[in-house]
């Protein structure tokens, strides 16, 4: 049975570009979803928090040159150039187009060793979900939130069945109460930290869907790519770059 203006959803494969598989595309919608979360909203250039400087180590953001005559150009420079005792930052700015073409430098280099890279990425998700204190520790305490929470109910009935000394029984009451919020404290974290480890292995997941899907040379730069694969960008001191992917896999790339 149907529910009465349900729109029937057509899910078309074909319509994908031949690039971007549909793992890759799932992958990127969970990244994009990820960033909005995160309060870095899409809107914002798809540069942004993704250039560093290899001088100080700070993001680099967009500068408009001349700007109101026809040489206007926005190049990418460190934002704290200036910002330090003694010498600036010495690390050159980057055109958009400088940051297009070695991201796809790169990401040809990476493609061409992808079957090693693809076994290393297989390795750091093995690592990774080889820990598996964290989901036991989480039911242990999550055990002991149940005990506590049962004493409290019996000590509650009892106090409200029995007549005894009130001083006593409010100091025994907020003891346990006390002892509750401690361990649901402690169980938040670690659901926090059982999340983060997931969000790791899905993003290395991610990764290996992703390199899959991509055969044969870029030619042009691929905003989806950038955005699903890239983690950042370092503007060495020298002049080199060096393109970090998703997962910490680094490409160097001369200047
Ligand atoms: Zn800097």
């Amino acid at each position: 049975m149907t529910l009465q203006g349900e729109i029937p959803q057509y899910y078309v494969e074909e319509h994908h570009e031949p690039i971007i598989s549909p793992d890759l595309f799932d992958f990127v919608q969970s990244e994009i979803k990820h960033r909005e979360q995160n309060g870095k909203h899409s809107g914002v250039s798809i540069f942004a928090n993704k250039i560093k400087c290899g001088c100080c180590d700070g993001w680099c953001g967009a500068k408009v040159w001349h700007s109101t005559d026809k040489y206007r150009r926005v190049i990418y420079c460190c934002n704290k150039k200036y910002a330090h005792k003694g010498k600036p930052c010495s690390t050159r700015h980057l055109t958009g187009e400088e940051i297009k073409q070695t991201f796809v430098k790169a990401l040809n280099s990476l493609v061409e060793v992808k079957e090693n890279v693809i076994a290393e990425l297989r390795t750091l998700i093995d690592s990774i979900c080889q820990t598996e204190e964290l989901p036991e520790e989480r039911d242990k305490v999550e055990q002991e939130l149940g005990v506590l929470a049962e004493r409290l109910e019996t000590l509650i009935y009892e106090n409200a069945r029995v007549a005894q000394d009130q001083t006593a029984y409010l100091k025994q009451e907020n003891e346990i109460r006390a002892l509750y919020v401690e361990k649901q404290e402690d169980m938040e974290k670690l659901d926090e930290q059982i999340a983060e480890r997931e969000r790791k292995r899905n993003t290395l997941e991610g990764m290996i869907h992703a390199l899959c899907g991509i055969n044969g040379a870029q030619v042009v730069f691929d905003e989806a790519l950038w955005c699903g694969l890239l983690d950042h960008i370092i503007v060495k001191e020298y002049g080199a770059i060096v393109v970090v992917f998703k997962g910490g896999i680094e490409i160097g790339v001369d200047g």
